[in-house]
């Protein structure tokens, strides 16, 4: 239930919903923060207060993420689309392509595109995976045409706007690392990092507020950047000042801290990732039982738990269905639903603070809904 009577059932893609525990916690500490007589916004980056939240963040991302000892955390800014561009200026030089430098990307969604194309500003960055659109499938990894001299082979591991997600880690030819966005499925599931050179994400989705972007990077891989990476973007010059070399986003790290104890306290990432395999198997079991009134057009494969996008009334979709839908929705309370405008249609983004009672009642609504309109399909 929420807190606050008029608190709605979020399902936005992002920034999304935080769970109201840390939400309620962050209010009781907001003006005097742990008997300091001031409020984290307050506090000078570099305090021994503020030097414990940091630390203790990443304490605990270490623990709920299992980070190997050898993989530096950076808080940075920017988000994950100044990681686009941080990533191949601090790893282009690990090509082993003397006459230009490149790097493979797997491109399955809008988010690994558009890192692909800032990389060309870089490198030269070759997709692999023969990318078709509209995406709603990944070709068979085997296929892929993976380049033993390239710097890094780069994927998303779900694709927020399509709905796709990636959850077997892909392989990589010897001595080529492998770069991962996992902004919109972070410790939604287990996940081995390392399998990874990196592994990256904004935090607006699944771990607190906007303005933090998180990178864990094996250490081999720092101190290769190219001469002209603006410091804030360049791992070595992060990793030598623990991701204080200039003012961080303290807040948002204070608040991912909170997130990760809530991660921690409610069973860790096998308790979320069971909670959420239930959540969308609830969505996608309407869809699939519905005989075509809802579609979804991802390969069953590749269906994220995430970010579960679909038609109303068929598979190109009823537009006025849909903005009924969305209409009905918000007057059950219920906001976020629609479609990124880039696809149409609906998407429920059922991130970690979702709870099971609220995609219940999404999927009780989706179930009266049908019922109501089926005839005007
Ligand atoms: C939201 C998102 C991004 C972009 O994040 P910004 O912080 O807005 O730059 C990149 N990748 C994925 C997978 C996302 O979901």
């Amino acid at each position: 239930m929420a807190a606050d009577q008029g608190k709605a059932i979020n399902f936005n893609a992002g920034p999304a919903k935080i769970p109201e525990a840390v939400m309620e916690k962050a209010q009781r500490e907001f003006i005097n923060y742990a008997r300091t007589g001031h409020s984290i916004l307050e506090m000078s980056h570099r305090s021994t207060d503020f030097d414990k939240v940091i630390k203790g963040c990443e304490q605990l991302l270490r623990e709920e993420m299992s980070i190997p000892g050898d993989y530096d955390v950076l808080f940075m800014q920017g988000g994950a689309s100044g990681q686009f561009a941080a990533i191949p200026l601090n790893l282009a030089a690990l090509s082993r392509n003397k006459v230009q430098s490149c790097a493979d990307y797997v491109v399955t969604g809008s988010w690994s595109e558009k890192a692909c194309k800032e990389a060309e500003k870089y490198l030269n960055p070759v997709k692999v995976n023969s990318p078709k659109k509209p995406y709603v499938s990944v070709s068979d990894p085997a296929s892929w045409t993976r380049d033993a001299d390239a710097a890094y082979l780069y994927y998303c591991a779900n694709e927020t706007v399509h709905g796709i997600e990636i959850c077997e880690v892909p392989e990589t030819l010897p001595g080529v690392p492998l770069v991962a966005d996992v902004s919109s499925n972070i410790l939604s599931r287990p996940f081995d990092v390392s399998k990874h050179g990196i592994v990256y994400g904004g935090t607006q989705k699944n771990l607190g507020a906007a303005g933090l972007t998180i990178t864990i990077v094996q250490k081999d891989l720092i101190g290769h950047e190219h001469k002209m990476t603006p410091s804030v973007f360049c791992y070595s010059e992060m990793s030598k000042n623990n991701s204080v070399y200039n003012t961080p986003s303290c807040y948002g790290i204070y608040i991912t801290k909170l997130v990760l104890e809530w991660i921690k306290e409610t069973g860790g990432v096998h308790a979320l990732f069971d909670r959420n395999q239930t959540k969308s198997t609830m969505i996608y079991d309407i869809i699939n039982g519905s005989d075509g009134f809802y579609s979804c057009g991802v390969d069953p494969k590749y269906r994220s738990h995430m970010n579960v996008p679909f038609r109303v009334g068929g598979a190109a979709g009823n537009e006025v269905l849909e903005k009924e839908f969305l209409t009905g929705a918000v007057a059950r309370g219920m906001i976020g639903l629609k479609g990124h405008r880039s696809v149409g249609g609906i998407r429920a983004s059922l991130y970690n603070a979702v709870t099971l009672e609220e995609t219940g009642a999404l999927a009780e609504y989706m179930k009266e809904f049908m019922a109501d309109h089926h005839d005007k399909q």
